[in-house]
């Protein structure tokens, strides 16, 4: 931009220039017009002395010779219409006069009868070049002489002095011929030479104009003219290109100096500034570095507002960090209570399974001190056999969203040999970009011991169960067949009360009868437990009809089956729970005809089986007690039955992995449900 604005001011400079020299060209032009119509006007009122028109040259020529000394005029010549001089103010009293120097000026005034200026020519007497200005001596219309004054190219010269031309400025003047009259510079040399074709065109064609043309020196130049239309002579100036260089290299050098100046004194105060500006930043160090140490901070009234801005910004954020802090530390005391409180083990490691932190838990499960354990693998605490497993939970747990995954049971290991059984939950937190790993152990041994013992026992119970009512069934059956053949044969002999009691005797050993065949039922269940196979429930449901077709018949009972599904399960164990379901609800019926229906719907995992009956239905608070063993809401005079049926139901429900629930209205009947999954999941067998 500064090249481009230097550019352009030179441009305007040079212009500037051009119509400055124009403007003193024309200056110039008008006073060497001045110069000579005022001579004209003197020689104009000589042309008009009486002597003159008398003829009286005797008297005319001491009157011209004073006032030639009164004017700066070189000479005053009085010719003859054919250019003899008659009186030269020059010559000497009695010097023999020759023909006037400008032949063509007296021949123009005699021509014109009107007053001319001449072009440059060589007195006669003074050999030098002058300029004359010639009129007409008249008496009416007749041309009696020609009177001429000339002056010397000097005093032209001296316009240049009075229109200030300097020394550098190559000022000069032309006359009517294009002949050099004055010039600024060397003007001796050139005086007389005449101007150029180009320039004497030029100067033809228009009054004032510049010309470009090329120096003798090859250099470039502008001439600038100007013509004056009354003497018919020009004034011109030559600019140099080499002037206009100068001067473009003088303002590029003033500028160049300005620029210089004014960058001094913008880096003096920016050093100033920039000095202020850092020692007043520099009063913000130590409240920033002060930041989060808790104290209270206080910032002092800084000079530069953008700062005190900042200053101030920093005691509210040290606020608002004391404020967090303590809300930080409150939480971290929080945390480590609840860490150090916890029953379970925690442990967390960083991503190279390094242990990073370890609980009063966690040292007491492994009895391992906390520091002893801070800074050690991980491993040194897990079975070999469960490195593989314990690498893939923690690859999962990074993938994981979710906060914690399902407690998994593994081993521990105490002192790098005892092994323990442990439930572990995984998870992980990413914190600055490293990922820490939380391990919540739990040390399950007394759990698993105590399931241990409970499996023992209900082995144990299952074998008495199987056994007492296996072992049973035999005596029964004896005591069953003695109390018939007592009946029978000695009817006669019997008394009527002993027949009442051979009769409760049979009735009882009946209903043991079908009590041990309920409980070998129930035993069953574990002990002939078959392999999981798909079975399909309708024909299941089907079966059961069957073996329930004297039932049916007897109470009229209406059993609707809707369109079942197969699924993977234990037969056998199946019809007993369709059974079990269905017999109740024909027999809890009381007097009206029962009316069943099943049927079964589906969710994402499981099938969802109702038995619905329109029986006497079951107070809710008795919906969790009827799955136990031997539970019965009746008599068996109401409804005859062992209460081992639902329990039955439970059981075979809880090996196929589903539930078993019921809704009831008191009075309107009972919906038994359950679900099975659709997929084999084969529940514990006992
Ligand atoms: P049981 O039928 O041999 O008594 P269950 O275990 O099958 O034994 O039933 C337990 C008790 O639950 C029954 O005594 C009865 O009171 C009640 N119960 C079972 N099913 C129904 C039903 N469909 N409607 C009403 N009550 C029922």
């Amino acid at each position: 931009m500064a090249v481009a604005l230097l550019y352009l001011y030179y441009e305007r400079e040079s212009s500037e220039l051009v119509r400055q020299s124009a403007n003193k060209a024309r200056a110039i032009s008008f006073a060497v017009g001045r110069e000579l119509v005022g001579i004209e006007t003197v020689l104009l009122a000589m042309a008009g002395s009486s002597n003159l028109l008398a003829g009286d040259l005797e008297a005319f020529d001491p009157q011209a010779r004073e006032i030639v000394r009164g004017q700066r005029i070189a000479n005053i010549l009085l010719v003859d219409l054919h250019g003899q001089q008659l009186i030269n103010t020059r010559a000497k009293p009695g010097e023999p006069l020759g023909m006037h120097g400008d032949p063509e000026l007296v021949k123009n005034v005699v021509a014109t009868r009107r007053p001319v200026i001449s072009g440059l020519f060589i007195g006669t007497v003074t050999k030098r070049p002058l300029v004359s200005v010639g009129v007409p001596v008249l008496r009416g219309d007749e041309v009696l002489y020609v009177l001429t004054a000339s002056i010397l190219p000097e005093r032209i010269g001296e316009i240049f002095i009075q229109q200030q031309v300097d020394d550098e400025e190559a000022v000069g003047v032309l006359d009517g011929t294009g002949t050099v009259v004055a010039r600024s510079q060397d003007g001796e040399a050139n005086i007389g030479l005449v101007a150029s074709r180009l320039v004497t065109d030029a100067i033809k064609v228009s009054e004032q104009g510049v010309l470009a043309f090329t120096t003798a020196d090859g250099d470039g130049a502008q001439f600038v003219y100007n013509r004056s239309p009354r003497t018919g002579w020009t004034s011109y100036i030559i600019l140099t290109d080499e002037r206009l260089r100068r001067n473009f290299w003088r303002i590029l050098g003033m500028l160049m100096a300005a620029t210089a100046m004014s960058l001094t004194a913008a880096l003096g105060m920016a050093w100033v500034i920039g000095g202020h500006i850092t020692r007043t930043i520099k009063a913000l160090g130590p409240p920033a570095l002060a930041l989060g140490s808790g104290k209270p901070l206080a910032v002092p009234h800084l000079p530069i507002l953008e700062v005190n801005d900042v200053g101030q910004s920093i005691v509210k954020a040290s606020e608002i960090l004391n404020v967090a802090t303590s809300a930080l530390r409150t939480g971290e005391a929080r945390m480590r209570a609840i860490l150090e409180s916890a029953m379970d083990a925690i442990i967390t490691l960083d991503d190279k399974q390094t242990i990073v932190l370890f609980n009063s838990a966690a040292a007491r499960v492994f009895e391992c001190p906390a520091e002893q354990a801070i800074g050690s693998p991980i491993t040194r605490f897990i079975p070999e056999r469960f490195h593989a497993r314990h690498h893939d939970y923690v690859g999962k747990s990074r993938e994981r969203t979710e906060v914690f995954g399902e407690p998994e049971i593994a081993a521990g290991l105490r002192h790098g040999h005892e092994e323990f059984p442990v439930e572990v939950s995984y998870s992980h937190v990413v914190e600055s970009g490293a990922i820490f790993h939380t391990l919540i152990i739990r040390d399950v041994t007394a759990r698993e011991r105590a399931l241990a013992a409970l499996e023992r026992s209900n082995q144990d119970l299952q074998q008495f169960a199987y056994v007492a009512s296996h072992d049973l069934k035999t005596p029964l059956r004896s005591i069953n067949g003695f109390v018939q053949v007592l009946a029978k044969n000695y009817a006669d002999k019997l008394d009527e009360k002993a027949v009442l009691l051979i009769q409760r005797t049979q009735d009882a050993a009946r209903r043991l009868e079908q009590l041990t065949d309920d409980l070998l039922l129930y035993a069953r269940i574990s002990s002939e437990a078959k392999p999981f196979a798909r079975v399909d429930c309708a024909e299941v449901v089907q079966e059961v009809i069957q073996l329930l077709d004297a039932a049916i018949n007897n109470s009229g009972a209406v059993i609707t089956v809707e369109k079942l599904p197969s699924l993977p399960g234990d037969r056998t164990q199946l019809v007993q729970l369709f059974l079990n379901l269905i017999s109740n609800g024909i027999k809890y019926c009381r007097d009206r005809t029962p009316v069943i229906h099943v049927s079964a719907i589906q969710d994402d995992q499981n099938w969802i089986f109702s038995v619905q009956d329109n029986g006497i239905g079951i107070d809710s608070k008795h919906h969790g007690r009827i799955f136990e063993v031997f539970k019965r809401l009746h008599t068996q005079q109401e409804y005859p039955g062992t209460g081992i049926g639902l329990s039955v139901c439970r059981r075979v429900i809880d090996r196929h992995r589903g539930k078993l629930w019921l809704t009831s209205v008191v009075g309107q009947g009972s919906t038994f449900k359950f679900s099975i999954p659709k997929a084999t999941v084969e529940g514990p067998s006992t």
